[in-house]
């Protein structure tokens, strides 16, 4: 949960990597950049953490040192309303991230629930329900209670992560955190934010349903996106004249609910777009 508006990348910039950082070396590489939130990708992980418990704990203080709030993007190869082994494999998944989200003091692990498949959807949203009910249990029994477990709004029609889906979660799963990809939405109906109050209808049905701190808290992802009649397609630069969402309208409605979102840039270029961002922010709340 962030104290003021934080802005920070999906992952390790490229010029970083370039640069031959080492992981511990990205908190102080992003407060050089003033940046003031990561990310950390454990999208490609198994059923057990795939990093040293030491490494976690290093990013984790040089991130406190350097004022740098963590959360982790849990892995893809999660489904909690497949078949039953399916399921099993994926609660596996995601205890393994948020094993490695205590290492490193990371307050969210934010992941994608898993696709309808054949069956009816609200089945398969209440087969997530009661896995992620799951997940919660087994984090608890191993003292895992700093971390939460963030479902994220998802980009395509077949993919768990409605508006809706995101919120009755949030009601009735507990130590969960709201995780708003509004790319993801905008994606999903075809172009939802055109004008400053489709954003606001979002914040406000958040405050509706689950209370305006929970609104204030959100975590967030944005990007420019493309997207088919399915929905998502592809992440896009923030310059991408063509593509929506803008997100200096996000920035207006930020600074009018009075919001302390974490936001993280899932454009191709990460850090420089994370820092544009920033500066909208900047601009919106002085004018
Ligand atoms: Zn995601």
């Amino acid at each position: 949960m962030a104290d003021r508006p934080r802005f920070g990348p999906a992952g390790i910039p490229p010029l970083f990597k370039i640069l031959g950082a080492r992981l511990s070396d990205i908190p102080r590489l992003l407060r050089e950049e003033g940046l003031d939130a990561f990310e950390y990708q454990a999208v490609r992980w198994g059923q057990k953490p795939q990093m040293k418990q030491e490494d976690a704990e290093s990013l984790g203080s040089e991130a406190r040192k350097n004022d740098v709030l963590l959360s982790l993007h849990g892995s893809y190869y999660v489904n909690l309303c497949g078949k039953k082994e399916v399921v099993e494999a994926s609660k596996r998944r995601l205890v393994a991230c948020a094993t490695a989200a205590q290492w490193m003091g990371a307050y969210v692990v934010v992941f994608h629930m898993g696709f309808y498949g054949r069956v009816e959807k609200s089945y398969a949203f209440r087969n997530c329900v009661n896995a992620l009910k799951d997940v919660v249990a087994t984090m608890n029994s191993l003292g895992i209670q700093n971390v939460k477990l963030g479902p994220e709004t998802m980009g395509r029609v077949f993919q768990v992560g409605s508006l809706d889906e995101i919120l009755t979660i949030c009601e009735e799963v507990e130590q969960t955190q709201l995780a708003i990809d509004w790319s993801h939405l905008h994606a999903r109906h075809q172009g939802q934010f055109r004008k400053v109050d489709d954003f606001r209808a979002v914040v406000e049905e958040v405050e509706r349903r689950l209370g305006t701190e929970a609104a204030r808290n959100m975590h967030c992802h944005f990007s420019k996106i493309e997207y088919t009649d399915k929905g998502e397609r592809r992440h896009h630069v923030l310059d991408a004249a063509r593509y929506g969402p803008d997100f200096e309208m996000l920035a207006e409605v930020i600074a009018d609910f009075k919001m302390r979102p974490v936001i993280i840039c899932e454009t191709p270029i990460l850090d420089v777009d994370a820092i544009k961002m920033r500066d909208i922010f900047r601009r919106v709340t002085k004018g």
